[in-house]
């Protein structure tokens, strides 16, 4: 189990350049599947919060400006059939320095994101979760607090 981990972290890097190469070393079974999610949302991810008082809500989620590693998290979550829906949205736009006047340009134009949905953030809790345990911690609080009704 540890070695895949560390074979699974190695590959995530490697696979920064063309990530759906990595597509059939992953989908090897469902235990590599799973290491490589957990590794990602670790990196890349957050468990999201609930806040009773405003009703605000915010699904454990993982980002990335690269669509294709956002493409490879989502095949690998349709194999352990755990539901999310993939959004994106432009980074900050150009500006000018008022120290330099020079124009400054974001790295990339668009951030994409992979959301949980509600139906199986019980399922992905269970199959993926986060290896830091505050991240955990923290995904266990939103579960109890949210008493999700629907579950898939
Ligand atoms: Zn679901």
């Amino acid at each position: 189990m540890a070695y895949s981990n560390v074979v699974v972290t190695e590959l995530i890097k490697v696979g920064k350049v063309q990530p759906l190469r990595l597509l059939p070393v992953l989908t090897i079974n469902k235990e590599i599947a799973r290491g490589a999610l957990t590794g990602w949302f670790d990196a890349e991810g957050s468990p999201g919060s609930f806040n009773l008082n405003s009703y605000k809500y915010d699904a454990p989620r993982g980002a990335s400006a690269n669509q294709d590693i956002v493409r490879l998290m989502a095949y690998l979550l349709d194999l352990l059939g755990i539901h999310y829906t993939i959004g994106g949205f432009k980074n900050a736009k150009e500006f000018i320095s008022p120290q330099t006047g020079k124009i400054y340009k974001p790295k990339s134009g668009k951030t994409y994101t992979v959301r949980i949905r509600r139906c199986c953030i019980i399922r992905f809790s269970k199959l993926v979760g986060f290896r830091i345990r505050r991240e955990q911690e923290q995904l266990h609080m939103l579960i109890a607090a949210s008493k999700f009704k629907k579950i898939c």
